[in-house]
């Protein structure tokens, strides 16, 4: 198994029979906080499926609800015409998200999140009469998914090589200045506003008036769990707002408690002008994404179309009511079970199992937040991934679910997490690390 094939069936998952055979890993079942893999495994799930099963697995009151809304009312279409579900589910997210969000545009997916919000950016900028400003301002090592706005503004140059120029306009934050110091992996406790300020040299050299949006995580994850250093998203609504820039928070991975407020906006106390989500809003169980928009966004766009918003963008599945319905039965759940409050309680249990991997093999550095963890391995000489790659075939044959990304293990467990199981989560994964040669 341990074989690059293996490493790439990831691209290419349902290759017709084949794969099938060919994948070591396949998964039958999943409940609470465990799957259960075709060959009887019990396994630990450590990163909440792909960070997205907050509530856990095999919710019963999201299966229900979802099969009760199939069989009444199974699709509508989305336009000139509603139903009450996506309404409802927008006044709860309203109630969550931060004041001053009133407006809630569906989508599929983060992806689609994430190209439905730089959409809006300019839309708003041109409503405004600043049609000039189209260019996009994301972050190396920004991660927005893989629609052509995701990559272009995603700093992830193996995801972006094969696509020629994507968005033109396009430009990037530096996640690093000096890998010593101001580097985003050495968290939060330092005060470093040196990588925020170079927002101000990219508004000098592109010039403000061109310039639309911002798109950056609150905390990236997919890339590596990088934390900002304190006051950095601060420090880029300063910037943001004193040049008429908007400010995106894609919270694909930091919405839904995560980081143990209801979005990572609220964590950090710095309001963006729209938010992203997608993932927790159904628990994983429906494909569901979001946009929140302020009010004052909304206003211009009416305004400017004297009354009715003149951008067309919208999705088939936009509100889909059955995808509604398993939003409103996990957040009811979020809810009931105060599972925010409790990612924010376990916290510090979190964080001082995670720092218990410090001083074993091959580990760099261990970061945290709320319910989530990287744990950064030296590489390989000449085989960068590897490593963490081992560590994740060994974690799953003895049943725990780690991501990996490059060298970095990635830790997001379902927020319904025990202490026991935290307990078992870095027990198994210290044996695993000790044990590589
Ligand atoms: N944005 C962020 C921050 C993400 O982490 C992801 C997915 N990991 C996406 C966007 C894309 O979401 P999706 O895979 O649902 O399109």
């Amino acid at each position: 198994i341990n074989t690059p094939s293996d490493m790439s069936a990831f691209w290419m998952p349902f290759t017709a029979n084949q794969q099938f055979k060919a994948a070591p890993r396949i998964l039958k079942s999943a409940a609470g906080m465990y799957y259960y893999s075709e060959d009887g495994r019990k396994i630990l799930d450590g990163t909440a499926g792909l960070w997205c099963c907050n509530a856990g697995h095999g919710r019963r009151e999201i299966a229900e609800a979802v099969s009760q809304q199939i069989s009444h009312l199974d699709f509508a279409p989305t336009f000139q015409m509603g139903h009450p579900l996506p309404f409802e589910l927008a006044n709860q997210l309203v109630e969550i998200a931060p004041k001053g969000f009133g407006h809630v545009f569906y989508t599929n997916s983060g992806s689609e999140s994430v190209d439905t919000a730089l959409k809006i950016a300019l839309a708003w900028q041109r409503a405004r009469g600043q049609g000039t400003r189209t260019r996009l301002i994301g972050r190396e090592r920004g991660y927005h998914g893989v629609g052509f706005g995701g990559i272009s503004v995603g700093g992830i140059p193996g995801n972006r090589k094969w696509f020629g120029s994507l968005l033109t306009g396009v430009d990037h934050l530096p996640h690093t200045l000096n890998l010593a110091k101001n580097a985003f992996t050495k968290g939060l406790p330092e005060e470093d506003l040196a990588l925020a300020d170079e927002l101000e040299k990219i508004v000098f050299l592109h010039d403000a008036s061109n310039i639309a949006a911002v798109i950056v995580e609150p905390v990236a994850g997919s890339t590596g769990v990088l934390m900002p250093p304190k006051g950095y998203l601060k420090r880029l609504r300063e910037i943001c707002t004193k040049h008429g820039i908007l400010l995106i928070f894609d919270e694909v991975i930091t919405g839904f408690g995560r980081l143990g407020a209801p979005f990572a906006a609220q964590e950090f106390d710095v309001i963006p002008d729209m938010i992203t989500c997608a993932k927790g809003l159904t628990n994983g169980a429906i494909p569901m994404g979001a946009v929140l928009v302020q009010d004052h966004l909304y206003a211009d766009m009416m305004a400017a179309g004297k009354g009715a918003i003149e951008l067309f963008h919208g999705y088939t599945y936009s509100g889909h009511p059955v995808a509604a319905a398993a939003g409103l039965a996990t957040l009811e759940i979020y809810r009931n079970e105060n599972l925010f409050s409790r990612a924010a309680d376990l916290a510090g249990y979190w964080q001082e199992a995670a720092h218990s991997l410090k001083g074993c093999k091959h580990v760099k550095d261990v970061r945290n937040y709320g319910l989530v963890a990287g744990i950064e391995l030296e590489s390989m000489p000449d085989a960068p991934g590897k490593r963490a790659y081992e560590v994740f075939v060994r974690c799953f044959d003895k049943g725990l679910l780690i991501r990996v990304t490059g060298d970095i293990i990635a830790l997001s467990p379902p927020l319904i997490i025990e202490r026991s199981q935290i307990d078992d989560l870095f027990t198994l994964l210290q044996d695993v690390l000790q044990a590589q040669p």
